[in-house]
């Protein structure tokens, strides 16, 4: 009988691994310490690298390198992907690279035979990811000029391209066709077509597998390359450290870095490095019992961290120990939980995503995405590692056929673990190499939240008001609890010395590694945004912001209210805001009574509750309501903000916006559409939407 393919493939990882583990310890042979280099980012102590990815991709003997700009991961994480991907089916020699660690100015210099892939995130207003600001900054300048003059300046760069971008957005993908455009123009030679994934459709990870096979159908035409037999080959080697226990000072437990492992924070702090902050207060402020909206208090006073109205606080999420367990179990790493491990990456270009030595249980719980949707392709990779027939099968179906995929997995909202648990029926998936997961399970990502208080007013307290991720799937048993809202919770309860600190049974380790979050602490860093107040305090503004979308406008309300009592001439400032019912969830009720003290007539908030009438009303419909206010206000150059729902609210808000304009001027929609738009880019209409 022959072989199949994944027969081949599991063998080959067999071998790989006896490999390896009759190595061990003597693996990496050449450093004295294969452990001392494993991770120096954030500590100021990196190792000088070069700028130059030619040289850098000649020195490691690269053809291939794929540029991402990413702000979520997702980015990253295609790229990462399509790495693989080039090594394992083609023998492309392929490296991932963030955009910020290279210039780019001698792009020109990359021989013919190589190729540059660029994954690129729009982020919010058709703006770059923040690693990719330089570079978008540099490619799509009027006066781009590179190192060797040469015309068309980049004649021999050979490059593809996918976009991740979001169709609620106007600004639609805008950096992949940006860049793109700017690279044709300057000579380079774009292989197959430029895709775009739609995240406003729900279809990302689907556009991007359905883009990605013809991209290499046209890419090995081009190049030459053939394609032979897919084989899994480990990124990350993963060493047992049998001296080392987690009580040894130098195993990190969840410490995002050295500094933090020595037990001395220090700024800068930064999307690398965030603060561990006291949370000063935390309070429940829905009025209803299923559903829950925290206000929290975060003391930035001796940080160095500082804000402004309008910015974003960015909180560092802690996994539910409940998910992290059932990770560990069903990939048979329970009863090594505490075992000690190095990481090192095998290829030299590759970098562990988080510091080393550490333990399984801190990777999983500090690091990895663990509850995140799953991807089709990640279930395709572990189907040579299934532990029988059946879930081989199983998993190869799954990763071929996207309606079925829908159905059993993405359907029920299922992360890995949980996926893995059905498809195992019970049994445990031992044979995966722990790379794999390094390999096919995002980093953490740190989650934004609209500051809510004023700059002014409070410099050094951040105020944060989140509403608590549950969602109830269908065909699950329990609900799906949004990984940091569940934990900010957590340490509220435990903050109120609540009698049922557990409510969910999620047990987060609230304490953090080494019980360095006692007291109630919690890692942040802030993000400057562009969603600003107008410098002159005089001049009239417009807010619509629903549900938690009235977050960074109570700041707003908060410094216009300082201001007046501080005898400054404050213009109008007319606050749009929607929720279910008054009774339930009427976020800050009794502080706008105080705020309207201050700012008498100048301050006027309008209500809409879609659940308190027989008809449902929305925010939307109160600005029509009022559309001769808002006209007039308009007329003397307010300034319109929108925050909260990107999906649906932003654009009927939008659409309503342009409607109330027609009307009350007497010009055609196309016409009002069009002083919506450049109101835009004037930044007289501001969104700050998610
Ligand atoms: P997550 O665990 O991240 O889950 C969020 C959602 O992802 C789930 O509801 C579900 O739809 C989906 N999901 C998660 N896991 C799966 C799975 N396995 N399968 C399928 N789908 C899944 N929020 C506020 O409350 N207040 C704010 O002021 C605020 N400001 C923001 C400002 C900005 C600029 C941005 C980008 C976002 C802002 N958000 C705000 C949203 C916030 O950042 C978080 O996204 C939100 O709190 C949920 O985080 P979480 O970790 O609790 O949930």
């Amino acid at each position: 009988a022959q072989l199949d393919t994944l027969d081949i493939i599991v063998l080959a990882v067999l071998l790989v691994g006896t490999v390896a583990y009759f190595t061990k310890g003597t693996y990496w042979g050449l450093a004295k310490d294969p452990y001392a280099t494993s991770y120096t980012a954030a500590n100021g102590n990196k190792p000088a690298k070069t700028r130059n990815i030619v040289e850098k991709m000649e020195e490691s003997n690269k053809n291939c390198v794929v540029f991402y700009g990413s702000q979520t991961g997702t980015a990253e994480d295609y790229a990462s992907r399509l790495a693989k991907e080039g090594k394992s089916r083609f023998g492309l020699e392929t490296m991932v690279a963030d955009l910020e660690d290279y210039d780019f100015d001698n792009l020109d210099s990359l021989p013919e035979d190589k190729v540059a892939m660029f994954v690129l995130a729009t982020y919010g207003e058709g703006e770059p990811t923040d690693n990719a600001v330089d570079f978008y900054e540099f490619i799509t300048g009027e006066d781009v000029s590179f190192a060797n003059a040469s015309e068309p300046a980049l004649g021999n760069l050979k490059y593809v391209a996918f976009g991740l971008g979001n169709n609620t957005y106007e600004h639609y993908n805008s950096m992949v066709r940006n860049v793109s455009a700017a690279l044709q123009k300057l000579g380079g030679q774009l292989i197959g077509t430029a895709g775009e994934g739609d995240d406003g459709a729900g279809t990302m990870e689907e556009d991007f597998l359905a883009w990605k096979d013809p991209m290499w159908t046209a890419l090995a035409e081009k190049m030459g390359l053939e394609e032979r037999e897919a084989v899994y080959e480990p990124v990350f080697g993963i060493t047992e450290r049998e001296g080392l226990t987690k009580d040894s000072p130098e195993v990190y437990l969840g410490e995002p870095n050295k500094m933090h492992l020595e037990g001395t924070q220090k700024g800068p702090f930064n999307a690398h490095n965030p603060y561990i902050a006291p949370i000063a207060e935390s309070k429940e402020i829905f009025t209803v019992k299923d559903r829950n909206c925290l206000h929290l208090e975060i003391d930035i006073s001796g940080s160095n961290l500082s804000y402004q109205t309008g910015d974003h606080i960015a909180v560092w999420p802690t996994n539910a120990g409940k998910e992290v367990d059932r990770f560990l179990n069903v990939t048979g790493l329970l009863s090594k939980r505490d075992s000690v491990i190095g990481v090192k990456a095998l290829d030299p270009t590759a970098k562990v995503p988080f510091p080393t030595p550490t333990t399984y249980d801190a990777v999983v719980r500090y690091h990895m995405e663990i509850c995140a949707p799953v991807s089709r392709q990640f279930i395709a990779t572990l189907a040579a590692f299934a532990p029988n027939e059946a879930a081989k099968a199983e998993m190869t179906k799954l990763g071929s056929d996207k309606d079925y995929f829908h159905e059993k997995i993405s359907n029920k909202y299922y992360n890995i673990a949980q996926a893995l648990e059905e498809i195992g029926g019970g049994q445990q998936w031992t044979e995966i190499p722990f790379s794999a997961f390094i390999e096919g399970v995002n980093k953490v990502q740190p989650r934004y939240y609209s500051i809510s208080s004023s700059s002014l007013v409070q410099k050094n307290m951040i105020s944060v008001t989140a509403v608590v991720e549950s969602l109830d799937v269908p065909g699950r048993p329990d609900a799906l609890k949004g990984v940091t809202t569940n934990y900010l919770l957590a340490l509220k309860q435990k903050q109120g010395g609540e009698p049922n600190p557990d409510p969910h049974g999620l047990t987060y380790d609230i304490m953090g590694p080494r019980n360095k979050y006692d007291g109630c602490h919690v890692p942040v860093h802030v993000r400057h945004s562009n969603f600003k107040l107008p410098s002159d305090p005089s001049k009239p503004i417009i807010m619509v912001g629903p549900g938690t979308g009235v977050a960074p406008f109570r700041a707003f309300v908060q410094e216009r209210a300082a201001q007046a009592k501080a005898g400054e001439t404050v213009g109008k400032t007319l606050l749009f805001f929607g929720c279910r019912k008054a009774s339930e969830d009427f976020l800050y009720s009794s502080e706008w009574e105080e705020y309207k003290q201050a700012l008498g007539d100048k301050f006027e908030l309008i209500t809409a509750f879609s659940r308190d009438g027989p008809k449902k009303v929305y925010v939307q419909h109160r600005l029509k309501e009022h559309q001769k206010e808002v006209n007039e206000l308009l007329l003397q150059k307010a300034y319109f903000y929108v925050c909260g729902d990107a999906a649906n609210m932003a654009r009927e808000v939008n659409t309503m916006l342009a409607k109330i304009m027609s009307e009350e001027r007497g010009i055609p929609e196309t016409k009002a559409e069009e002083i919506v738009k450049s109101m835009r880019s004037a930044n007289q209409y501001q969104e700050d939407v998610w």
